[in-house]
């Protein structure tokens, strides 16, 4: 399986690896920064960088089912990679960053409507969440506001491992029904990362995916769209403001 580096550091730009294997259906290295799709959370895109100076485009990343699979935007580039090849990993910084800010927005949005979240999705642009929600009591511009505020807060966004027999004696911790808790995985298996908004935990649930070290990070924000999508389901946008 890959090594998966982002999910210790998420602010990893760049790091060295080794080539596992290599085909149409993608390059499998030991180790990598690269985030792949889930969780509402797009794949990330960037450059393998060979020994020899040449680069390979990466356009996303996905799970496989033996560890992390680097897609490149040629599907020829990847045949040119034999297994045991030394690369470097370079991430599209400023679009993962923005899937960062923009997911963490959607903890506070968590932290901000009662009801649970039935999906979600995060973009470069924007992100929205799905509500169990029969009716919404606030505006736009109310919410905004909330948001805004928590953002300015600057409160801090931490991570801890607990153990899958912890979580499953807590099971109100699992806001998100349609995404299962990224359970039996992190250091040394069985266990499932926390994150934290905020030292009294404005936000608190199991989340695989990759986090702003301090929601000031995450920018100010609008929200875009509060929309019926169903007799209980409400679908919130929000996109950043500038
Ligand atoms: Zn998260």
């Amino acid at each position: 399986m890959t090594e998966e580096l982002f999910r210790a550091d998420s602010y990893l730009k760049q790091c060295e690896a080794t080539v596992v294997s290599a085909g149409p259906e993608g390059i499998l290295l030991d180790r990598t920064i690269f985030y792949p799709t889930g969780g509402g959370q797009p794949g990330d895109s960037g450059t393998l960088t060979l020994a020899d100076g040449r680069a390979i485009r990466i356009s996303d990343t996905r799970k496989g089912e033996t560890g992390i699979l680097h897609i490149p935007e040629n599907p020829e580039a990847g045949l040119a990679l034999a297994p045991g090849a030394p690369v470097t990993a370079i991430l599209d910084w400023e679009r993962r960053h923005r899937h960062m800010r923009m997911h963490t927005a959607l903890h506070l949005m968590c932290a901000s409507v009662a009801g649970d979240v039935t999906g979600g999705q995060v973009t470069a642009e924007k992100g929205r969440l799905d509500f169990d929600l029969p009716e919404v009591t606030f505006t736009k511009e109310e919410l905004a506001e909330k948001l805004n505020a928590l953002i300015a807060a600057d409160h801090p966004v931490t991570a801890r491992w607990i153990t899958d027999a912890e979580m499953a004696a807590q099971p109100d911790l699992v806001r998100t029904l349609s995404v299962k808790p990224p359970m039996g995985a992190g250091p040394g298996a069985n266990k499932v990362r926390l994150i934290s908004v905020g030292e009294d935990a404005v936000d608190l649930q199991p989340c695989g995916g990759t986090h702003v070290a301090r929601t000031g990070e995450i920018g100010p924000l609008t929200v875009a769209k509060i929309e019926n999508k169903g007799r209980q389901n409400r679908r919130i946008t929000i996109a950043f403001a500038e």
